[in-house]
């Protein structure tokens, strides 16, 4: 059923606690936690709970959940004290886009320059 934990998805294991991570905020439908090679200063994955491969298919199924993904982006933002100068939330969406882990999750990322456009 869609949303389902996946039984291989290393992000349904994080959520379940059967693998460690570094917890930064955890609400009733998401999860958020550093990420293990990260790419800035501040770097954290914000998830659903709920199994869906990409951030796309989350806001088909559900809008909701979408959306309490990045209201948590941007108070992690609040409390890693970056908000007033700025951060970057990335989807990257497909193998092509760099997407290695199918489960949807935001990157926060903040604390250096951000080249804009992205490589
Ligand atoms: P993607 O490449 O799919 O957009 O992002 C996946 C992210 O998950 C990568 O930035 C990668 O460093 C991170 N990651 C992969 N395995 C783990 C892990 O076991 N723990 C944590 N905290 N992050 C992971
Ligand atoms: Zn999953």
């Amino acid at each position: 059923m869609a949303g389902e934990p996946q039984a291989d998805c290393l992000f349904c294991k994080i959520v379940a606690g059967e693998v460690p991570a570094t917890v930064v905020r955890e609400t009733e439908t998401t999860f958020a936690f550093r990420d293990i090679n990260p790419q800035a200063p501040t770097h954290v994955l914000v998830i659903p709970r709920a199994h869906y491969p990409d951030a796309v298919a989350l806001a088909v199924a559900e809008p909701a959940v979408a959306a309490d993904v990045l209201t948590v982006a941007g108070q992690i933002a609040e409390e890693e004290k970056v908000a007033g100068t700025g951060y970057r939330i990335v989807f990257n969406t497909g193998a092509g886009a760099g997407q290695t882990v199918f489960h949807a999750h935001a990157h926060v990322l903040a604390g250096r320059g951000l080249a804009w456009p992205p490589g």
